[in-house]
């Protein structure tokens, strides 16, 4: 038999979990929101906000908005300046091009341990995600060709069996998404990058994981190819978005900066 105190221990534990679960679902649905925007880029890249001033844009309160801009942090879209407050990620040309390199490090392996590993249920939702073009004239469609490459990249990652190596290219691909949703790569190229999606599935489907590995590299080496011309044009376009590089970065810059006043 309980005593009066253990059960009034246990009715205080309760609530306090209970409350544990209402905060963890206010952080989830903020970091969501949050994220997407970022993502989508509703949110400029570079802008600042304070605590309290995010707080007011999404209606929530302190505890939420540090614990969610802390995720993001992590995720590297939101940067956090103790005392100062929060900032959007700012995009720059030097991280699009190593998010690039990294792709071409990972997604080669990640396909062909998915063309072992992948379960015949994940192929067709492969076969399905693969079949998605946009029109040039249409952005709705290339918003939707956007997500549909992100699940398609992230299914062959989760087949891998291999939750490390899916968390990178899962992270890879959400940082690319924002240079896509600012329209980098909005160009006539809608029918080739299915192509590429098709060719890539197929192999993984046939169980080939050397054909998987080549399919990959491609699509990653032609992506790669089709993104440096847009990106001159692009810094030219978004100076106000792009992060300058600063002085004295020896890094080695693979796309030759506009001169000012140009
Ligand atoms: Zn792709």
């Amino acid at each position: 038999m309980r005593s009066l105190a253990e059960l009034s221990i246990d009715i205080a534990q309760s609530r306090c979990n209970t409350r544990n679960r209402a905060m963890e679902t206010l952080v989830e649905t903020l970091y969501q929101r949050l994220r997407l925007d970022i993502v989508e880029c509703s949110l400029n890249p570079g802008k600042a906000f304070s605590e309290a001033g995010l707080g007011r844009l999404y209606d929530a309160g302190r505890t939420p908005v540090r614990e969610a801009c802390r995720r993001l942090e992590h995720e590297g879209l939101m940067r956090i300046t103790p005392f100062r407050g929060y900032a959007i990620a700012p995009l720059s040309v030097s991280e699009f091009q190593d998010l690039e390199e990294m792709q071409l490090i990972f997604e080669p392996a990640a396909a062909a341990l998915a063309a072992e590993r992948i379960s015949p249920q994940e192929i067709e939702e492969l076969r399905a995600l693969a079949r998605a073009e946009y029109r040039v004239d249409d952005k709705a469609s290339y918003r939707e060709f956007i997500r549909a490459n992100y699940q398609l990249h992230c299914l062959i990652a989760q087949a891998t069996r291999n939750i490390r190596l899916s968390d990178i290219i899962a992270n890879i691909h959400i940082r690319l998404m924002r240079f896509f949703y600012l329209g980098l790569s909005f160009e006539a190229h809608g029918h080739t990058l299915s192509n590429e999606h098709i060719v890539l599935v197929n192999a993984i489907a046939a169980r080939d994981p050397r054909a998987a590995r080549r399919k990959a590299a491609d699509h990653v080496t032609r992506a790669i190819a089709r993104s440096a011309t847009m990106l001159k044009g692009a810094i030219r376009f978004g100076e106000a978005v792009f992060e300058s590089v600063p002085a004295g970065n020896t890094s080695p810059v693979r796309v030759s900066k506009p001169r000012r006043g140009k």
